[in-house]
């Protein structure tokens, strides 16, 4: 066993399964192992390296900064924070944005504006504010995030759990009415499902959903940490849909893997109820989080990668679906997320995906019975065609 496989066990709390490989490099959509085999990266560490591995603006733009300041902490201004608030709003659309570091870290905010929303703003009675979620969610592994998750494993024996939490099925329009209450003060979900297995609800669904929210003075909320920054073909995946939340959560790409840097997005209205003391991060809206995100933000936009996306989804998606194969239940997604869903009869996707590796393709299961295909961003068609072959080979 490689040196390192044997520390990380020896000394690394047991709470990932991950293959067995070592990755040593990473440029563009590829990377390498310890003993130099390459591989191309089909995960995009869950969406994170949108714009591919070690991008060189990137990497330069983290390598000015960190010579410069890293941290000034939020007691002082930083001259970085502010350019990169206003290009993320003007990029985005939204009015304002509030900065912090995991994706998780982004969903309590949501949950804290939201919630004080609703008591400032709503008059919901002290104590008593509902969120929907979602069925099969997934929105990070902070106490009270899992509290709402329907995964057993992601809470068994990691409760007790607060209250104010309600779930309904994903992409059920006639429950997600019925949990409305005078008390619900947002709905908050993914607009496709990513840890669930690619999970995408019926066409309109969103839009249904807007019109609820609308009708009931109640929030509509997205989880866009995994769909947004062009994975799904559009700077966001609500774009699909023709409508505009209250308010967004981004992480992942965001820095395109370089720095965990993730924001809560959203309108004046709701970003107003957030006062001095109220909420905050050490590292939160750090100059050099803000100098890596600024220049993520620009390759993503200069480069034009939600088109790609768009371009090369739905081709490779076709790709997919024509291979002729006894063990694929389902091959779906939307721009380059796309899962490809495993028969039960023919067993896990893990021994799938590790074949894979062993053709120089990283791929990781979720949820047992799903292959999920995310390649960066700037990957080209040649790369794709390549690993297509590799991935006709292990599925038939
Ligand atoms: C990854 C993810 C998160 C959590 O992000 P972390 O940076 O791991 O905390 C939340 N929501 C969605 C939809 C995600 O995919």
């Amino acid at each position: 066993m490689h040196a390192a496989i044997e520390s990380a066990d020896r000394y690394g709390a047991h709470n990932y399964h991950p293959l067995d490989v070592v990755l040593v490099r990473g440029e563009g959509a590829y990377v390498w192992d310890a003993d130099g085999k390459r591989y191309l990266d089909c995960l995009s560490a869950y969406s994170a390296v949108n714009q591919g591995h070690c991008h060189p603006k990137i990497a330069a733009a983290m390598i000015e900064q960190c010579q410069r300041l890293t941290l000034s902490s939020r007691a002082f201004h930083n001259d970085r924070m502010g350019p990169f608030l206003h290009r993320l709003c003007e990029a985005t659309g939204f009015e304002k944005a509030l900065l912090m570091n995991s994706g998780a870290e982004a969903v309590e905010t949501a949950i804290k504006a939201v919630r004080k929303w609703g008591y400032s703003k709503k008059g919901v009675p002290d104590g008593k504010a509902e969120i929907i979620w979602f069925a099969d969610n997934f929105h990070g592994r902070t106490t009270t995030i899992v509290g709402f998750s329907t995964e057993p494993q992601y809470k068994h024996q990691f409760g007790p759990f607060g209250p104010g939490h309600v779930i309904v099925p994903y992409g059920d329009i006639e429950a997600l009415r019925a949990a409305i209450t005078p008390n619900t003060v947002a709905i908050v979900g993914e607009p496709i499902q990513g840890e669930a297995g690619i999970i995408q609800p019926p066409d309109g669904f969103w839009r249904a959903a807007r019109a609820l929210c609308d009708a009931n003075n109640v929030l509509l909320v997205l989880d866009e940490i995994q769909t947004g920054l062009g994975r799904t073909g559009k700077l966001f995946a609500f774009e699909h849909e023709g409508i505009r939340p209250d308010a967004v959560t981004i992480g992942k790409a965001l820095s395109g893997g370089f720095y965990p840097v993730s924001a809560f997005l959203a309108s004046d209205a709701v970003m107003d109820v957030f006062h001095p003391g109220d909420h905050g991060s050490t590292f939160g809206g750090n100059p050099l989080a803000c100098a890596v995100g600024l220049a993520a933000l620009d390759v993503l936009i200069d480069e034009q990668l939600p088109q790609r996306a768009a371009e090369l989804g739905p081709w490779f998606l076709d790709e997919l679906r024509r291979i002729p194969s006894p063990h694929v239940r389902e091959v779906r997604g939307k721009g380059l997320l796309i899962g490809v869903e495993i028969k039960r009869e023919s067993g896990k996707a893990r021994p799938f995906c590790e074949r894979l590796k062993d053709r120089g393709v990283l791929c990781k299961e979720t949820h047992d019975q799903v292959i999920r295909f995310a390649p960066p961003l700037i990957v080209q068609k040649a790369d794709l065609e390549l690993a297509l072959e590799q991935v006709r080979a292990v599925l038939t």
